[in-house]
């Protein structure tokens, strides 16, 4: 029975381009764990889209002096040119300031305010006179009350990781504009999150037992200490989602982000299915309690995923689907949220201001997407930060990607090609060897091992179990040496091709969600008509609020997770090299742009 596999990625916020640490945070491991799930026939959905609204996305336009429609969208663009480059493969990604995702926002908010688990309180913000507006968290910095940060939002202090309640600041100044501040009483929703705590502890504990210890403690050890508080879900902004309650609009206030961009995931899958004709079809992942969830996130977000997302869907309840369409089912919750630490670069935080950073679209302009896509696997920051060293880089294309498996498959079908006249060699496979039978068993293991690692989102781990297994075919081929067996017998240097060309093509499925474009093309080398995935392609998408582009994906339906069923004969296309070498002189050349 194929399995609903939601793959959920973090929404980027609308305010600057995607780099290398976003890529290998979240991106990158949805797109190979959604990869392996759709080769093994699973029904996967996997969703994101552009985060357009909050103050990162209204503070951008400000200081560029433009509309924000403009911004986002100049982004939201630039994103849809990164996944289809890297070939991250989103059934949908869309934005949050769709006509859509307001509607079902807005009936998450009501199904909890239904539910009894809001209230409004009176609180002080800082308002500016000569602007005449409040001016929400990010406008305002200071010193933070805890620490000293000089530079801490009124929000949040990235110096000592604290939310700060914004009218103890210290010394607040408006980020954008100038004059003298106030304090001034507003009045804005809460979600009353200390009556969900039970839940959602209980929830947590059901999963501690196979999370990354990482989110637990940003989770369940993290309430357990703190306790769950009530979290403001308005703000005095005048873009965003409208408060679906009179007069609160009105008032220039909107939901705030932080409550609406984790409904994207929901609201994603209901577009998906809405514009793929399908309209009921999300409830698959949605209202299924045997559907599984995995949240690719950072580990600045693992909060929002773990407790406060969770809290929403389960305070919601039965009021959603009663408010929003039809029927009386609760959600589904998350399965699982394998979130990410950070990659560094070259020993220091990635900073975009500084020009710190690789950013996606750069890199593809000097490398292949399967070469940035190894080094972000086998470097992703897993259980630890991790950092990007570009002679490091260049070491590992060279030595692993180039010499260990992409010479591999070169030599072996190269060699094939030109001795069996562009046919895998013909053969009765019962004349196989104990040699070859025993290369073979363990290369099949590799369905077994590479798969569950995979399963268990250990990706690094499930790399390099299928890179080993690339090593022993190497070791298979030296001790076999078909290149003088040919000279002798060409019959057993036929059983020895045959044995390898079977690995290899065992191998590219092992390799495919983390190498998708070579494994395609290997695919065709060895003369298959269907490919292994499916087309990523853009389309635009229309409602009340205008136009917008989202990036989709035309899958293929066909179990191909497992062992190679090569066939004696099979006419072969002609092979070339897979991966490029790269000269030492890169990481001079790379390491001169940093901080330009
Ligand atoms: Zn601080």
């Amino acid at each position: 029975m194929p399995e609903n596999i939601l793959i959920a990625i973090a929404w980027p916020y609308a305010n600057a381009e995607i780099h290398v640490g976003n890529l290998t945070g979240s991106h990158l491991p949805g797109d190979i764990v959604a990869r392996y799930h759709r080769l093994k026939g699973n029904k996967v959905l996997m969703v994101s889209g552009t985060d357009s609204h909050g103050t990162p996305v209204t503070i951008r336009a400000d200081a560029e002096g433009k509309p924000v429609e403009e911004v986002y969208k100049k982004f939201h663009d630039s994103f849809l040119e990164v996944f289809q480059g890297y070939g991250i493969t989103y059934d949908l990604f869309t934005s949050t300031h769709t006509e859509n995702h307001f509607k079902v926002s807005q009936a998450i908010f009501l199904a909890l305010k239904e539910n009894g688990f809001m209230f409004t309180q009176k609180s002080m913000q800082w308002y500016s006179p000569s602007a005449e507006k409040f001016l929400p968290d990010r406008y305002v910095e200071g010193t933070c009350y805890i620490c000293g940060f000089e530079g801490a939002r009124s929000d949040q202090c990235d110096n000592c990781g604290n939310v700060l309640e914004p009218e103890k600041l210290l010394n607040p100044k408006a980020k954008t504009g100038d004059g003298a501040l106030e304090l001034r009483e507003t009045e804005h929703f809460y979600l009353d999150l200390s009556k969900l705590e039970p839940e959602v502890k209980m929830f947590l504990r059901e999963r501690q037992s196979y999370w990354r210890d990482t989110v637990i403690g940003e989770s369940l050890r993290k309430i357990e200490a703190e306790g769950l508080k009530p979290r403001p879900i308005t703000r005095d902004l005048d873009w965003g989602i409208p408060v679906p309650v009179e007069g609160w609009t009105e008032a220039g206030k909107r939901i705030y982000v932080w409550f609406e961009a984790v409904i994207g995931y929901l609201s994603a899958a209901i577009e998906w299915a809405s514009v793929s004709g399908m309209p009921e079809a999300w409830r698959e992942w949605w209202v299924n309690p045997a559907a599984r969830q995995f949240y690719f996130i950072g580990k600045d977000n693992i909060f929002f995923h773990t407790s406060l997302w969770p809290a929403q869907l389960m305070g919601a309840g039965k009021e959603f689907l009663k408010i929003f369409d039809e029927g009386d089912e609760p959600l589904s919750l998350p399965y699982d949220v394998p979130a990410n630490q950070f990659m560094n670069l070259e020993g220091h935080k990635i900073s975009g201001s500084r020009n710190w950073a690789v950013w996606g679209r750069d890199a593809l302009t000097r490398y292949d997407p399967d070469a940035l896509r190894y080094y972000l696997t086998v470097n992703m920051p897993e259980m630890k930060d991790s950092d990007w060293d570009w002679a490091e880089f260049v070491a590992r294309n060279n030595n692993e990607l180039v010499a260990n498996w992409g010479n591999l498959a070169n030599r072996v079908l190269s060699f094939c090609y030109k001795h069996w006249d562009g046919h895998v060699p013909e053969l009765d496979p019962v004349d196989l060897r104990p040699a070859d039978l025993e290369l073979l068993s363990v290369i099949d293991g590799g369905f077994e091992s590479v798969g569950s690692l995979l399963e268990g989102v250990k990706l690094r781990a499930a790399l390099g179990e299928a890179m080993k297994l690339a090593t022993a075919v190497n070791q298979y081929l030296d001790s076999m040496a078909p290149w003088k067996q040919i000279k002798e017998d060409k019959a057993e240097a036929g059983k020895t091709i045959y044995t390898a060309l079977k690995a290899i093509d065992s191998l590219k499925v092992l390799f495919a969600s983390f190498l998708p474009f070579t494994s395609e093309r290997l695919h065709s080398f060895f003369g298959y008509e269907k490919p292994l995935f499916g087309e990523q392609y853009v389309e635009e998408i229309s409602d009340e609020l205008g136009t917008h582009t989202g990036l989709k994906y035309r899958g293929i339906d066909e179990f191909q997770w497992k062992p190679s069923e090569l066939k004696p004969g099979q006419a072969l296309n002609p092979p070339e090299p897979l991966f490029k070498k790269l000269d030492e002189s890169v990481i001079e050349d790379e390491r001169a742009r940093l901080g330009k």
